[in-house]
């Protein structure tokens, strides 16, 4: 059936993923009178890679994860990649603190949990570089409280679920910081859609939208298939952004913007294995992140993680990343075949050459057998049975494909905006490290996209976020503040001002 409503608004927000309410959210600080609709293919908001089982749920602050550290020719550690992922979760935490202070969100344990954030490594070399990473970031201040051990007796303590029934001679060591958060992504978007439900905006729920074009006057038209009626609607807003996830890149081909081109994407699955048995849940507390095994991409490496879901503690160990053609958990196995385009056509077969190696290792993981999983979990938790652990299947994670001074069809393992010269669409692509840094995105958005309000924005932004546009690492005094004060009001333990 076909519709020809022209409903006009101010901003289209296609699926109902963090990336959207977050930045639902931020405009409706920013400019309250917009009026804002939202299309969702799926039932609910937050049930692609934003659901806490589709996700890791880590509060990525660099805290934990090696691959943010990487090991110069001359043997020091490159912190500039962790610096910037804690810069931006610290952006992150001052906007959700903003909401529970004004009551947006009423209970941050809804959403975000303190848990101490581990590194564990065995063998001599790999103790040798988590050694000179924690000194390289214990005498930082972002990093702060960051304790070093290889002394079994201490690593008991810590992660005793761990060390119990370890037999092997090959030495150990860790890192811990108390710092830590476990994020509930998917119960943070869902609270976001709430509050912007009830702040008039008009959230469609099964409507997908098929195609996007740009009107005479300049405006974007957006096709949407009502999946309930079978009506197909016509819907135009001055400014649209495209935050489907995986889904991203195909709509974002069809707005046919120039910086639309030459981009493909590469999908990646994941797995997580899931503790069934209780008494071993308990057993731990912490997200402890090994390293990366050799041919491994940095966003597959294992960790043992506690969780706070549905208001119970769990445990996940993973993910195990795998190979399947869908750009979407709920998407089709036409997806990467159908994202090909003349202009893109090259970038994506010099990828597919440059990458056999990661191609090859993502089908074998695909192939594992649970036994051989167990096996990687037992490099964590020797005394693991397979009767305690249950297969979930994550999210999927669409890496993007560009051309970059390091060559055609290079992989890229970062979060990309993509948006038109005249800032009227906007699409996300990429996914790490992914919903921990989504207001430091979103944020980016607003400065392509409304570089003319930036000016009358930027004292609401101050507000809601006082380190906006500065530097915490040059400004110990303000990194001081917002860690007491954003910890006091997201319930993460009070943390002492020490600077004066
Ligand atoms: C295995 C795994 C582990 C991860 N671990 C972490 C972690 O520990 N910490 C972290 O910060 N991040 C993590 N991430 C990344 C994080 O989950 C993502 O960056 C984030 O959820 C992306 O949010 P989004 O809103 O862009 O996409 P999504 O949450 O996927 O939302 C996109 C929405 O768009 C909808 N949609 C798609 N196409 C259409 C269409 N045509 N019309 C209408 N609606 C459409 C989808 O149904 C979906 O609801 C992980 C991801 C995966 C897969």
């Amino acid at each position: 059936m076909m519709s020809n409503m022209q409903k006009k608004t101010d901003v289209i927000l296609i699926g109902a993923g963090v990336m959207s309410a977050t930045l639902g959210s931020l405009l409706k600080e920013l400019a309250p009178e917009w009026e804002i609709k939202v299309f969702e293919k799926l039932a609910n908001a937050g049930e692609e890679s934003s659901n806490e089982w589709n996700n890791a749920g880590t509060g990525h602050a660099a805290l934990c994860e090696l691959n943010y550290t990487s090991e110069k020719p001359d043997g020091s550690i490159d912190i500039g990649k962790a610096i910037n992922i804690n810069e931006q979760f610290q952006i992150s935490r001052q906007f959700w603190s903003h909401l529970v202070q004004r009551n947006l969100i009423r209970n941050p344990q809804d959403f975000i949990m303190p848990i101490p954030h581990m590194s564990l490594v065995q063998g001599e070399e790999n103790i040798v570089f988590l050694k000179k990473r924690f000194e390289a970031l214990s005498n930082n201040p972002l990093f702060q409280g960051m304790e070093f051990s290889e002394d079994p007796e201490k690593l008991k303590e810590w992660i005793p679920l761990i060390m119990e029934g370890r037999t092997s001679d090959e030495p150990i060591a860790a890192t811990k910081i108390d710092d830590g958060t476990d994020v509930n992504f998917g119960a943070l978007t869902r609270l976001l859609f709430d509050h912007l439900k009830s702040n008039h905006v008009e959230i469609h729920y099964n409507h997908s939208v098929k195609d996007l074009k740009r009107t005479s006057e300049g405006l974007w038209e957006v096709k949407v298939h009502d999946l309930e009626s079978g009506e197909i609607e016509h819907h135009t807003a001055k400014f649209v952004f495209i935050g489907c996830g995986g889904g991203s890149l195909p709509l974002l081909q069809k707005t046919g913007i120039p910086e639309s081109k030459h981009i493909g994407g590469f999908p990646v699955s994941g797995l997580f294995m899931v503790c069934n048995n209780q008494e071993l849940v308990e057993q731990h507390h912490g997200k402890v992140y090994g390293k990366a095994k050799v041919g491994a991409p940095p966003m597959s490496v294992p960790h043992l993680d506690t969780r706070f879901i549905d208001n119970k503690k769990a445990l996940l160990f993973g993910p195990f990343a795998g190979f399947t053609p869908k750009f979407l958990k709920t998407g089709s196995n036409f997806d990467l075949i159908g994202s090909l385009k003349p202009d893109n056509v090259i970038t994506m077969l010099s990828a597919g050459v440059k990458e056999m190696a990661l191609t090859k290792y993502l089908i074998q993981q695909v192939m594992l057998s649970n036994e051989k999983r167990l096996e990687e979990l037992r490099e964590f938790i020797p005394t693991a049975k397979l009767e305690d652990w249950d297969i979930v299947v994550a999210g999927q994670r669409v890496q993007v494909i560009k051309d970059t001074e390091a060559g055609k069809g290079t992989l890229q393992f970062g979060t990309e905006v993509v948006s038109s010269t005249d800032g009227s669409v906007a699409a996300l692509l990429g996914a790490s490290p992914g919903a921990s840094t989504a207001v430091h995105v979103m944020l980016e958005v607003l400065e392509k996209c409304f570089p003319e309000y930036m000016f009358e924005w930027e004292a609401k932004i101050k507000e809601m976020i006082p380190s906006f546009g500065l530097s915490l690492l040059d400004n110990p005094a303000l990194l001081q503040d917002i860690q007491a004060s954003t910890a006091k009001t997201l319930g993460l333990g009070e943390k002492e001002l020490v600077y004066s």
